[in-house]
């Protein structure tokens, strides 16, 4: 995370830059009054000077609810379900296979109501387990959560069309799903069609790296076909076998932390943005941080349309309440108040501001040198 300035924090603390670093000297800790200090010895420091630090500084607040499970008590973590996301070059098929594995695994009682597309659900195995997938239609929020060290997914399956066999975007998602260091199945799409040749993307995959296990690598390989339903049942085993080593777990009773992977203005229902969870819980009335962007929780929604009071580790959904439309990718907590919400926006915007105003300093400066 950023540097958080001595200023700024001695600034928020109402008290002299001066004596936060005499503070951080009797730490045990030599720094001079410009530099900046991270956010996990500045939450120190806050503490150290009789404040909570929650509410003194947002990069400080971001740090604490950022905290990943490792600050969980082991009392406190439960299995939660495999995110898996599903990547592939367009056309050969991902959509076709999360509809197909949809439709066969549909818990009773759900059958037959509005399904929407939001973007990612969760599929009940015939043993009770539960397993969520996310279907991307860019890579980006997958990329720039990957950028600040964030990974959404457990699980990739790399679709190839075994008609087309491997393109560029396939590559693509393999060094994404490579980057997020997550671990991958392969699943040769399309095994119907005349022409399939799922040797071909063993070889061609090969080539990259991916070595099939049938030829003493350690990638599983299924053929499938979203059509006739080939192969689906296999897909899923071979992902319940590679999760359950994973042994997942969350801290369902803290807050709320997630993931918005998609988001959009809805005319009815304002701005919507499927959140996926991360850890702790979200709570109907909870009031939430995205971005700049805050709201309360009016609605939590799944996608079978229907309403929840709570979302809990690993789950997706749409949530309602939001001021404004967040950008996806971004990170969403539950924070305290309204007023810790508010203070964290304004943190956010001023940075922003600085930010903006340092670079049209720079640029002006460019300006004068170009002209001189
Ligand atoms: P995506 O862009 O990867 O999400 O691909 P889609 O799921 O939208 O599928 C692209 C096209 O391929 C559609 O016309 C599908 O009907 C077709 N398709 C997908 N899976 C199969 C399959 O298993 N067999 C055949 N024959 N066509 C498929
Ligand atoms: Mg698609």
């Amino acid at each position: 995370t950023d540097p958080i300035l001595i200023s700024e924090l001695a600034n928020r603390m109402a008290i002299k830059s001066a004596e936060v670093v005499k503070k951080l000297f009797e730490m045990g800790m030599m720094v001079t009054l410009n530099e900046g200090i991270d956010g996990e010895t500045a939450v120190l420091i806050v503490e150290e000077f009789g404040h909570k630090a929650k509410i003194i500084n947002a990069a400080a607040v971001e740090d604490v609810l950022i905290e990943d499970i490792s600050d969980d008590d082991e009392g406190d973590l439960q299995p939660r379900p495999p995110v898996v996301v599903v990547m592939g070059h367009v056309d050969h098929g991902k959509t076709s296979i999360l509809d197909a594995l949809r439709k066969a695994h549909v818990a009773a009682g759900e059958a037959g109501g509005i399904t929407q597309h939001i973007g990612a659900y969760m599929v009940k195995l015939e043993g009770g387990e539960r397993v969520v997938f996310i279907d991307t239609p860019g890579h980006e929020a997958f990329t720039s959560l990957r950028a600040r060290g964030a990974s959404m997914t457990d699980v990739a399956v790399l679709v190839v069309a075994a008609d087309d066999g491997v393109m560029p975007q396939t590559i693509e998602a393999l060094n994404h799903a490579r980057a997020a260091g997550v671990p991958m199945i392969v699943a040769v799409n399309k095994m119907d069609k005349v022409g399939a040749d799922p040797e071909k993307v063993m070889r061609q995959l090969s080539e990259h790296g991916v070595l099939a296990e049938d030829w003493g690598g350690d990638t599983i390989f299924v053929p499938v076909s979203a059509h006739t339903g080939q192969g689906l049942d296999e897909l899923l085993e071979m992902l319940a076998l590679q999760t359950e080593i994973l042994e997942l777990k969350a801290n369902p009773t803290r807050r709320g932390k997630g993931i918005v992977i998609e988001s959009r203005l809805d005319r009815g229902r304002g701005p919507v943005a499927t959140v996926l969870v991360q850890n702790g819980t979200f709570k109907q009335g909870d009031t939430v941080v995205v971005g700049s962007v805050t709201g309360r929780i009016r609605a939590i929604v799944d996608e079978n349309a229907k309403q929840h009071r709570t979302a809990g580790p690993s789950i997706p959904f749409e949530l309602l309440g939001l001021d404004s439309v967040p950008e996806a990718g971004q990170e969403i907590f539950t924070v305290e108040s309204e007023k810790q919400a508010r203070d964290i926006v304004r943190y956010r915007k001023d940075k922003e501001r600085e930010q903006g105003s340092e670079a049209q300093k720079r640029a002006s400066l460019d300006e004068l040198f170009a002209n001189m």
